[in-house]
Formats: C-alpha cells, sequence, structure tokens
C-alpha cells in the first residue's frame, strides 16, 4: 500500500456559486473533475476572515488557542491595529509542522501567517501574501519562483494583473519544476485569486477577458489538475475555501446605529483618501468650504447638509464636491463601542467601560436587531460575543462581538449621517460566510467517506488531514469530527516542539522587515 498522501487545494474566498459560474466559463476543469466523486459541503466560517480561517483549517484549533482573530491585534481604546500578524503569533501548529515532527515532509504554498519569519519544518515553502517578502525554499525553487515573479513584473501593481501576479508566479514555478514537487506526504497549496479579484474587480473574474487572470485561471488549474493526476486513487484530496465572496448589493453602516443608541460619538474629519487619490484635486472655494463644514457639525442641519451632498456625488458624480468637507466618523476614543476598520467584523467595548461589559454587548446586539427591523434587511448573518464562541489561552484577546454579514451586504460604511442600509452598484465584492469544500478520498477506504461527511466546522479540515494521513490529533484539537464519524483517532501533544521551532524562528528571523499595517 502506498504511503497516505494528503492534497489539500485552496482557493481563497471561493463559494460554491463563483465556482459554479468559473466552471461554466470552462476554468477550475480540475475542481469540475473532481466534483463527481467527492464529498461536496460547505461550512459557516465565524468570522468570514482570511488569516484566522486559513489557521483554524490547518491548526485544528480555534482562534482562540491560535491566537488569530482577524489581521493584526486590535487596541480596543483607539480601535487601531499597530501592526499586522505573522507566524510568530500563531499559537498553534498547523498540519505541515505536525507532519514534520512525524517524520514527514509537506509542500506549503501561500498558507497564510506561513512564512514569515520562517518556522523551520520538513519540506517546501513559498511565501505567503502576508509575507513582507516573496521566496520560496528550497533554493531551486526560489530561483523559479524569482524568475516567474520576473517575468510579470510589468503586470500593474494597480489593476487586477497585479492582483494575480503572484499567484501566476508561483503556480508557474510549481509547474516548472514539477518532478522535484511529487514526493511530498502532505501539500497545501492555496491561490489567492478568486478573493483578490473579487474585492474590486468581480467582473474582470466572473467573465475573465484580461490574458492576464485567464492565464493565472489556467495555472492554478494546471497546477491542481497535475497532482490530481499525479497522485489519482492514492491520495486524499481536500479541495476548499475559507469564506465565500460574492458581489455586494447594499452597504451597511452599522456605526450609524450604534450612534443613534448613544454607543458610538462622532467626530468630524474630512472625506477619505480614497477619494482624493482617484480623482484631480479641485474643491468648493474655501469661505464656502468653511461655512459647509461648520454646518455639517450642527445636529439637524449637518444630516441635511450631508444628505444634499451625498445625493450630488452619488446621483450626479459631482465628486469634486465632496473634497475637503467634513463627515462624522466614529471616535473610538470617546465612544462606548470601538468598531475598527476596514470591515466590521470585530467590536470592542471600550476598557473604560469595562465594569458594564456584558450588558454593553447585550445593547449592542439588541441595537443591531432593532437596525435590521427597522431596516427590513437582513444584513447579519451572525452576530456572537467573542468570549462565547472562542475557548483557549487567547481568549482574552477575541472581540467582545464578532460578526459575519449577509450574503450581499458590506459592513463596512463610516459616515454617521448615511443611511444604515444603503444601495450600492455591485461592482465591488465581499466575504459572505459560507466556504466550499469537495472532498476526494483514497480508493478503499469507506472511513475517509464517513469521515468527509461529518466535516462541519472549520477546524474539522485538520483533524480530518490529519487521520487521513494515519497522524494522531494534537490533544488540544476542537474538532469533534472524530467522534462525529466515530473514528478511533490517537492524541498526542506538539506543542513543546511548536514552541522551539518559533523560538528558533525568531531568532532566525531578526533583522527582518518589520510588517505594519
Ligand atoms: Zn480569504
Amino acid at each position: 500500500m502506498a504511503k497516505p498522501r494528503v492534497l489539500f487545494l485552496g482557493l481563497d474566498g471561493l463559494s460554491w456559486s463563483v465556482y459554479r459560474r468559473l466552471r461554466g466559463r470552462g476554468f477550475l476543469r480540475s475542481l469540475a473533475a473532481l466534483e463527481p466523486r467527492a464529498v461536496t459541503g460547505s461550512v459557516d466560517m465565524f468570522p468570514p476572515l482570511t488569516p484566522p480561517m486559513w489557521t483554524s483549517m490547518t491548526s485544528g484549533v480555534n482562534p482562540g488557542k491560535h491566537g488569530i482573530y482577524n489581521f493584526g491585534p486590535v487596541d480596543p481604546s483607539t480601535g487601531r491595529r499597530p501592526r499586522l500578524y505573522n507566524a510568530l503569533d500563531v499559537d498553534a501548529p498547523r498540519i505541515h509542522d505536525i507532519v514534520s515532527y512525524r517524520g514527514g515532509s509537506s509542500l506549503v504554498v501561500n498558507l497564510p501567517l506561513s512564512s514569515w519569519p520562517p518556522i523551520p519544518f520538513r519540506g517546501a515553502l513559498v511565501s505567503d501574501w502576508l509575507s513582507p517578502k516573496d521566496y520560496a525554499r528550497p533554493d531551486w525553487l526560489d530561483k523559479s519562483f524569482r524568475r516567474e515573479l520576473e517575468e510579470r513584473r510589468e503586470w500593474s501593481r494597480e489593476g487586477p494583473c497585479g492582483k494575480v501576479a503572484r499567484d501566476a508566479a508561483a503556480a508557474a514555478a510549481l509547474l516548472d519544476r514539477i518532478d522535484k514537487l511529487l514526493d511530498y506526504d502532505y501539500y497545501f497549496i492555496m491561490f489567492s485569486v478568486v478573493d483578490a479579484l473579487m474585492h474590486k474587480h468581480p467582473d474582470e473574474l466572473l467573465d475573465p477577458r484580461e490574458p492576464c487572470i485567464r492565464e493565472t485561471l489556467e495555472l492554478v488549474d494546471d497546477v491542481f489538475k497535475t497532482l490530481i493526476e499525479a497522485f489519482r486513487g492514492e491520495a486524499t484530496i481536500i479541495a476548499a475555501s475559507d469564506h465565500g465572496n460574492e458581489p455586494v448589493r447594499y452597504r451597511v453602516t452599522i456605526p450609524r446605529a450604534l450612534y443613534e443608541a448613544g454607543l458610538v460619538k462622532p467626530r468630524y474629519e474630512p472625506l477619505e483618501r480614497r477619494l482624493r487619490r482617484d480623482r484631480k484635486v479641485r474643491s468648493l472655494p474655501s469661505p464656502v468650504l468653511a461655512v459647509v463644514n461648520a454646518l455639517v457639525e450642527m445636529p439637524l442641519l449637518g444630516r441635511a447638509v450631508i444628505g444634499v451632498g451625498r445625493r450630488l456625488v452619488r446621483r450626479r458624480g459631482l465628486f469634486w464636491i465632496a473634497q475637503g468637507v467634513k463627515r462624522p466618523v466614529p471616535d473610538p476614543e470617546n465612544s462606548i463601542v470601538v468598531t475598527p476598520l476596514p470591515w466590521y467584523y470585530d467590536f470592542y467595548v471600550n476598557p473604560r467601560y469595562s465594569a458594564e461589559r456584558e450588558k454593553i454587548i447585550a445593547r449592542v446586539v439588541e441595537v443591531l436587531e432593532e437596525a435590521m427591523k427597522s431596516t427590513g434587511h437582513r444584513f447579519i448573518h451572525r452576530v456572537e460575543p467573542g468570549r462565547h464562541v472562542f475557548h483557549g489561552p487567547h481568549e482574552g484577546e477575541a472581540p467582545d462581538i464578532v460578526l459575519s454579514p449577509a450574503e450581499g451586504y458590506d459592513l463596512g460604511g463610516l459616515n454617521l449621517q448615511a443611511p444604515i442600509v444603503e444601495r450600492v452598484d455591485g461592482s465591488w465584492g465581499n466575504h459572505t460566510p459560507y466556504n466550499m469544500h469537495m472532498i476526494a478520498v483514497e480508493d478503499g477506504r469507506p472511513d475517509l467517506v464517513e469521515a468527509a461527511k461529518a466535516v462541519r466546522e472549520p477546524w474539522d479540515y485538520a483533524a480530518f488531514a490529519l487521520y487521513a494521513l494515519g497522524i494522531p490529533q494534537p490533544g488540544d484539537s476542537d474538532s469533534g469530527l472524530c467522534s462525529r464519524a466515530r473514528l478511533r483517532c490517537a492524541t498526542a501533544n506538539y506543542r513543546s516542539r511548536y514552541m522551539l521551532a518559533k523560538r528558533l524562528a525568531a531568532r532566525l528571523g531578526r533583522g527582518a522587515p518589520r510588517q505594519s499595517s
């Protein structure tokens, strides 16, 4: 019997509906071919954010144990993220670490928070998109990766091509050296192309015309197909995403509802920089601007002025009149509830009010329910106090309130005078709560079919992969997969080895460029 092997093939932000649209246009043929022999499903990913979800899916534990809740830790008194997380913040070994401790080896490509600083493990690695430096290991793979990146240097950084250049280069490098990449026990290969394009250019992805996008989708598909065929019948294949990403139909300004309930206090700031960068600088004459800005800060008149201004901007396209005009945005330092940007997936009770934390959390949930009732839009899919859903040594860092948006709603509005729910044109996309997966097991393993059917939560993917590899589960695993599928799963403690590897990484990583937001 061949040694057990697992291919974990990831596509960030792929939902079933986007998968079907791409399949209909002749893309992702590798997955289309896998689908008929796979157990398919989807999981409610909570919160539907890239770093915590891939970390849960590959470690088998919840954010309260691995410590990754978002893109970086939040200072709850200011709502700022002073830095981004790096690999050392991940407080639980992931599948490739565990495989390494058991004497196996892995190929890890673009796993968020896997590569900076590099934590040593047996196998090969292509750095992830959160790494401040693009590199691959070992050297022969690095050479290919750098050459492929160099070849795509002219793909513009701003446009859609710039968003997919890393994926295209990584896929091309893997295909280039594929003969040397066929002997690992475990593969984690993730591409960001779907999520990266859905955010700002959904049309470019859903009806791909740009050659750079077609090329990237073909290369990604080629990598998947080559590996699936190389191990046909012998490997267990998990093809999965970390959440969905769909075009947005409504923008939701949750702080407006919290502001009306007195939970958020305003401060007045000129319009966001994004607008200034997009349009040539032109603004109202400064005396007029001064009057407008004085009016904006008056309670009732302010709302009227902003309402007229927004209409002129939105309907007439007069973007320039918004230049320099102040608008009320949340002032975290004076607010009871702190709503960090850029999306409201996590709220915090200002530490000054921590004595009343539970009451405030309950009030926020109530305000959100009322806002959904009064607007007639169920814009929240799920809302939970962080400490009710996350457990472990990092429980104390959990957001006080965790949200996931319902499909089609972008929880990202900032202007406290904007309507709570506003229709938008669907020219951008955002995360949706459900991911997708298809799991095809190696031949002659009915136990694995049962296990695949029992995948229900983010941490079940790691439990499934480890079981398929014949490796004991980490002792603190959060997955109920083994008992649900009536499997006999051994457990082991990998923690001290992981801590040792991290200490080594911290020493090796000294002098590395610092990550900051
Ligand atoms: Zn993602």
